[in-house]
């Protein structure tokens, strides 16, 4: 059996986070089904939804109408972005109490090295409960936590008892722990994958443990040893710091579906121009870039690329994102009700660092569109842009 990682991990993710932070805001919603999102009337979707609304079915990504129908008395609530990233930010403050391993999933989610914090705060348990009480005595929420020896069975303990759970992995545990839950509870594992390994008769960890390593390749090609590593609660991958906003992004809910797709890349043209002006205003650059669209049906598709050097160019994203949208989307000319740019694996971009840039072309790129902002800031949008803007583009 493979070497256990000594890490000490703790996972921490805020239950129901955005419908949370409306509720405390404002106690006469307690108890109530709550949901933060697009209106019904509208074309939008469930951003989150709080649990006495997820008993009528409501997910996040349901689109608001479909919330509606399932429970006609929700209290529908437009999202507070900024008020939930301030609230975020007072969360993040306290993990970093405890340690600056800190690496962020999400607004409400992150992973926390404390290996290193041990002989200060004492043990792993110990800390993530003091974690867990001061977010729920300070910010006057609830979170759940998983504490492990590694990010995989920390973030699975997390979700074992959502919402406002508590629960520890501990390394000799983990294939206990592991064995009855369903393949799906993988990392990297979605439906698809989990439904071919069902068919070759691989429904839980335990049976894909047991599974011949050679044929389990056949099935899942090169995922096979991670899968294998994960299924005997082996991971190796390190808490990465960063920072909360581990995205920059810009989508759009059309108000009729589009097919045109010369249409569709003008629109992802111009969602691109504002993430790159973002990721450079906030002065990072960007290692993937994220491509989204949904289709009439609700299907959500998302395709994402790593580039080899981390860029804020919009020409670079534009180009890439083009490529999404040609080569890997495969929507054969379906239409489609939204599309969406993201940029995630964020790094600062430091003045300092430009000497070590890799690539001349890129910082050129990344200068000039430093300069079209400036002007643009100065002489507005419309008047300077880039390439061929085309008339009908008016955003
Ligand atoms: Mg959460």
């Amino acid at each position: 059996m493979g070497v256990m990682s000594q890490r000490a991990i703790i996972h921490v993710d805020m239950d129901a986070f955005y419908a949370s932070v409306e509720v405390r805001d404002d106690p006469s919603l307690a108890g109530k089904p709550v949901i933060v999102g697009g209106t019904p009337e509208g074309r939008g979707v469930v951003a989150a939804a709080s649990y006495e609304a997820r008993e009528y079915g409501i997910h996040s990504a349901m689109s608001a109408f479909r919330a509606k129908k399932l429970c006609p008395h929700a209290v529908f609530i437009r999202p507070r972005m900024r008020h939930y990233s301030s609230v975020s930010k007072q969360i993040f403050a306290i993990f970093r109490e405890y340690t600056p391993l800190v690496e962020p999933i999400s607004i409400d989610e992150a992973f926390l090295d404390v290996t290193g914090s041990l002989s200060l705060f004492g043990p792993a348990e110990e800390i993530g409960r003091t974690i867990k009480r001061r977010i729920r005595e300070t910010i006057g929420l609830t979170a759940s936590v998983g504490v492990a020896p590694n990010k995989f069975l920390a973030k699975l303990a997390s979700d074992l008892e959502k919402p406002d759970g508590f629960v520890i992995i501990k390394a000799e545990e983990a294939i206990s722990r592991l064995a009855p839950l369903p393949v799906g509870k993988l990392w990297g594992v979605g439906k698809v994958t989990q439904k071919k390994l069902i068919s070759h008769g691989i429904p839980t960890i335990k049976d894909l443990r047991d599974f011949p390593t050679g044929k389990l390749e056949t099935i899942v090609g090169s995922q096979a040893r991670r899968l294998r590593d994960l299924a005997n609660g082996i991971d190796n991958r390190p808490v990465a710091v960063g920072e909360e906003s581990k995205s920059i992004g810009a989508e759009t809910t059309f108000p009729k579906d589009i097919y045109d797709a010369e249409r569709l890349m003008e629109v992802l043209d111009s969602l691109v121009e504002r993430v790159a002006k973002r990721l450079r205003k906030e002065g990072y650059r960007a290692h993937a870039v994220h491509l989204k669209a949904r289709y009439p049906d609700f299907k959500t598709v998302t395709r994402v690329v790593t580039l080899p050097a981390a860029t804020a160019s919009t020409k670079k994203i534009q180009e890439t994102v083009r490529e999404l949208f040609e080569k890997r989307l495969d929507r054969q000319d379906r239409p489609l009700r939204l599309v969406g740019v993201s940029t995630s694996q964020l790094v600062r971009a430091k003045k300092d660092e430009l000497e070590l840039f890799p690539d001349d072309q890129e910082e050129q790129r990344e200068k000039v569109d430093h300069l079209l902002d400036e002007l643009q800031k100065r002489y507005g949008s419309q008047t300077i842009w880039r390439g061929k803007r085309r008339a009908a583009d008016k955003d």
